[in-house]
């Protein structure tokens, strides 16, 4: 077998692969759901072309493979989620990877890839508002397990003084968010107290973030998922040029039976490996 040079889909996946793997590990139960689900994402990509595939488009294709979400059913804990009791955010991680599917899907895609609202939006095909909500909802969740001095009653927005709660509510939606609108400003400036709920919300995303990166950082993009890949890449590309050439199919060995029993066996495998 010759070596060929990596297809659009390999670079791609050298390039992110990690982060992707590590989302499916959040977003599913454990390795062996997290491998099918990216071959499946790797399936959905391998005929686009270099220009349709950047980090968001493969996010897109991981989250359209995810299998159905059984959210009657208690979430086993995962391997990466099982920290030393010593460690002080194993608590907090533990809580992460017990949240609904949507929130993680959001925190992963903040603080994993790194997108912004907008940008998760676009890979969930939904809108910035329900990303905001979402991240919101899973950070408050997180809240009392990411240390005992983290004051909680700055994230309760109803327990606020009237005169602050829209800018409270603006907050917990996401600090750019809360400096865009003037108003909110403006009583960021006056508010004391406001500008400490700011701090605690700043402190909780930080805190979320580190825990999440630390669980999944020594995990990287598995060898026999690449293996997988580049064998699919070549399948293809020997699938192209067998249809594409007649003089080709002309040479091809017919007579000689071995020879056409290799062919045949990988075809099945090519399929198997659609
Ligand atoms: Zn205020």
């Amino acid at each position: 077998m010759t070596a060929t040079t990596p297809t659009a889909l390999e670079r791609a996946i050298q390039r992110y692969g990690d982060d992707l793997y590590r989302m499916a590990l959040l977003l599913t139960s454990d390795e062996a759901q997290a491998a099918a689900t990216l071959r499946s994402a790797m399936r959905r990509m391998i005929d686009t072309p270099l220009a349709g595939i950047s980090e968001a488009t493969l996010s897109a294709a991981l989250v359209a493979s995810l299998p159905p979400d059984r959210r009657r059913l208690r979430r086993r804990m995962p391997a990466w989620a099982r920290l030393p009791a010593a460690r002080a955010e194993a608590p907090l991680v533990a809580a992460l990877a017990q949240l609904p599917r949507q929130q993680r899907l959001a925190l992963g895609l903040t603080f994993l890839h790194g997108f912004d609202a907008p940008q998760a939006a676009a890979v969930l095909g939904s809108d910035e508002a329900q990303v905001r909500v979402l991240t919101r909802d899973a950070l408050r969740a997180l809240a009392r397990h990411a240390g005992s001095d983290l004051a909680l009653a700055d994230l309760d927005v109803d327990s606020a003084p009237e005169a602050c709660r829209s800018t409270r509510a603006a907050i917990a939606l996401g600090a750019d968010l809360a400096h865009a609108d003037p108003a909110t400003r403006g009583h960021l400036a006056l508010c004391s107290d406001c500008r400490a709920a700011e701090q605690t919300w700043l402190r909780l995303t930080t805190t979320v973030e580190n825990a999440l990166r630390g669980a999944l950082r020594t995990i990287t993009f598995p060898e026999y998922l690449n293996e997988d890949l580049a064998r699919s890449s070549r399948a293809r590309a020997r699938s192209a040029l067998c249809t594409a050439g007649w003089q080709r199919r002309l040479a091809w060995p017919l007579g000689d039976p071995l020879e056409l029993r290799r062919r045949l066996l990988r075809h099945t495998e090519r399929r198997r490996l659609g």
